[in-house]
C-alpha cells in the first residue's frame, strides 16, 4: 500500500492508521476491520478473541520482562467512525477507502470525517501490541464496535477474563485535558392512551417557535427554552380559567436533543377562544422575557383553527397537562466537587399523538447512578398520579467522579513533567464507554484522553500529527512508570 503520511512519528502507529482508513468502518460495518485487528494480534501470537456477533475484539499482551507481577491495564477504544461526507463528495463508506492528506501538521481526510474518532486509539492500541523495545504491565486492549450509535458494542464487551486494575480510554482530546467522570442515560418512554370524543367549541391551534435547542448534554445548563415545556406551560395556563381538550400535541424530534418547536390544536368552550389567545400570547410573552439572556428568540403563532373532527376527553387532556407542565426539567442536580459538572439532568425531548394517544420521550442523564433512580421513581410517581404510563427501561451507567485516583494523579504528573503544564481535569455530562465498562468492572481506576483533534463527526475532521505523537509518548511513560511502581 502507498503511505501518505511521511516523516511523521510514531511511524508506525500512523502506518496502521493509514490502513484501517483504507477499511470502510462505519457503526454496524465493523466486520472488516475487527477482523483485521484480531488477525493482526494472532500474526504477533498475542491471546485474541473477536465476538462475531458484535465484533468487539480483546487482545492480551504479556508484560515486558520482570513486570509480570504488576497490575494489567486496559487500554480501550472504538473500532467504529462516523460517516459524513460533504455534499458533492463521491465517496462510498461501504467500500471506498478514505483520501487521507496532510495540511499544515493535520491529517485529514479528503470531504469525509477522518474517523480519528476513534482511529487514534486504534492505531496507539496496534502500535502497543506490535512493538516488542516497551516497558509495560500486561496490558489488555479492548476495541469495541457500535460506539457512535449508542455504545452499543461496549454494552456486550465480555470482561469476565479480564484483569485490568487501571483503564486508559483514548476517546478524548484535546490534548492537555484528562476526563474524570461521564453520565449515563435513562430512557423514558411515556405514554398516555385517550377516550377519543367528537370535537365541539372553538378550535384553537398553538406553535411554539424561534427557540435555539441544542444538544441535551452540552446545553442542558444553558438556560435554553424546551419548547414542549413551554407549551405545557401555556396550556396549563389555559386550562385554569376554561375547559382545554387536546386534540393534537407534538414537539421536537430527537431524545438527546433540546425540542426547539412545539405545535398543539386544541378547544375550549364556544365563544372562548380569544380569551385563550390572550392567555397563551399573555404566558409566552413572560417565557420569552425569562429567557432574554439566554434564548429570547421564542414567539407564539396563535389563532382560531377550523373545526376539528375530534378531541381528546377532558380528564384525558387534563392529565396530559398536567404530566407536561409538572415533570422535571433540565439541570437537576450540580456537582459540588466539579465546579460546572451536571450531575443529573432531564430533557423531555420528543412529544407526538397518533390514534392511541399522546406520547412523549424524556431523557435522565447522571454520572451518579442512585441520582437517577430518584429523579426517574419521582417522574414515575408522577406519571402514576395522572394515569400515565412509563415504559420499562434498562439504565446507560455513568462513572461517577472519584476524588481518589492513583492512575489520574500519575497521568497529570507526567504530563506536566513532558510540557510543563498543567493538565486540565473536565468532566462530561455527556455519555463514554468509561461508565459501561466501569459498571463491568468496578474497581477499574479509569483515565479517558486523546490527542487534540478537531471536527469529529464532520467532514472537517482533523487530527494533530504533533499532538499525536506527544499523546503516544505520555501513554508510554504512563504504562513504563506503572511498571515500574
Ligand atoms: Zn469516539
Amino acid at each position: 500500500m502507498e503511505y501518505v503520511i511521511k516523516g511523521y512519528e510514531p511511524a508506525d502507529a500512523l502506518r496502521y492508521f493509514e490502513e484501517i482508513s483504507a477499511i470502510p468502518r462505519g457503526s454496524k460495518n465493523e466486520q472488516a476491520v475487527a477482523q483485521y485487528v484480531y488477525d493482526f494480534a494472532k500474526d504477533l501470537g498475542l491471546e485474541a478473541r473477536i465476538d462475531t456477533t458484535y465484533w468487539n475484539v480483546v487482545v492480551k499482551k504479556p508484560a515486558s520482562p520482570g513486570c509480570e507481577d504488576k497490575p494489567a491495564v486496559m487500554i480501550q477504544g472504538h473500532l467504529d467512525m462516523v460517516c459524513e461526507k460533504n455534499a458533492g463528495t463521491a465517496h462510498d463508506f461501504e467500500k471506498d477507502p478514505l483520501d487521507l492528506y496532510i495540511e499544515d501538521g493535520l491529517l485529514k481526510a479528503r470531504g469525509t470525517t477522518l474517523g480519528a474518532d476513534n482511529g487514534q486509539a486504534v492505531a496507539y492500541m496496534m502500535a502497543l501490541l506490535a512493538r516488542n523495545d516497551l516497558v509495560h504491565p500486561p496490558l489488555e486492549c479492548v476495541f469495541t464496535s457500535m460506539e457512535e450509535i449508542g455504545l452499543l458494542g461496549a454494552l456486550q464487551v465480555d470482561t469476565s477474563d479480564l484483569h485490568s486494575k487501571y483503564m486508559l480510554n483514548v476517546d478524548c482530546g484535546p490534548e492537555g485535558t484528562v476526563f474524570v467522570s461521564c453520565a449515563g442515560g435513562l430512557l423514558q418512554e411515556i405514554s398516555k392512551k385517550v377516550r377519543w370524543e367528537k370535537a365541539g367549541g372553538d378550535t384553537v391551534s398553538l406553535q411554539v417557535r424561534g427557540l435555539l435547542g441544542g444538544h441535551s448534554a452540552a446545553m442542558i445548563d444553558h438556560e435554553m427554552g424546551n419548547s414542549i415545556k413551554v407549551m405545557g406551560r401555556i396550556l396549563h395556563g389555559i386550562q385554569k380559567q376554561m375547559e382545554v381538550h387536546i386534540v393534537s400535541l407534538s414537539g421536537g424530534s430527537k431524545m438527546n436533543a433540546i425540542p426547539r418547536e412545539s405545535d398543539a390544536v386544541i378547544t375550549v368552550p364556544a365563544g372562548q377562544g380569544d380569551k385563550a389567545i390572550e392567555i397563551a400570547s399573555h404566558i409566552a410573552a413572560t417565557a420569552k422575557a425569562e429567557l432574554a439572556a439566554s434564548d429570547g428568540g421564542l414567539y407564539l403563532q396563535c389563532e382560531k383553527a377550523g373545526a376539528a373532527e375530534r378531541q381528546m376527553s377532558l380528564a384525558d387532556s387534563r392529565q396530559i397537562i398536567e404530566f407536561i407542565f409538572l415533570v422535571k426539567n433540565g439541570v437537576y442536580t450540580m456537582s459540588m466537587e466539579m465546579p460546572g459538572l451536571v450531575v443529573c439532568s432531564s430533557n423531555l425531548g420528543v412529544a407526538t399523538t397518533d390514534d392511541t394517544g399522546v406520547h412523549l420521550t424524556d431523557f435522565i442523564r447522571s454520572s451518579d447512578p442512585t441520582i437517577r433512580d430518584h429523579l426517574d421513581d419521582e417522574i414515575r410517581s408522577l406519571a402514576q398520579l395522572l394515569d400515565i404510563e412509563i415504559a420499562p427501561a434498562d439504565p446507560m451507567p455513568g462513572w461517577k467522579y472519584e476524588a481518589e485516583s492513583p492512575l489520574r494523579q500519575l497521568f497529570m504528573k507526567l504530563y506536566k513533567e513532558q510540557t510543563g503544564k498543567e493538565m486540565v481535569a473536565v468532566a462530561t455530562h455527556g455519555g463514554l464507554e468509561c461508565g459501561i465498562l466501569k459498571d463491568k468492572m468496578p474497581d477499574l481506576d479509569i483515565i479517558a484522553f486523546g490527542p487534540t483533534a478537531d471536527g469529529a463527526h464532520t467532514p472537517d475532521e482533523s487530527l494533530d500529527l504533533a499532538s499525536f505523537e506527544r499523546t503516544w509518548n505520555l501513554i508510554l511513560a504512563t504504562l513504563k512508570a506503572l511498571a515500574e511502581q
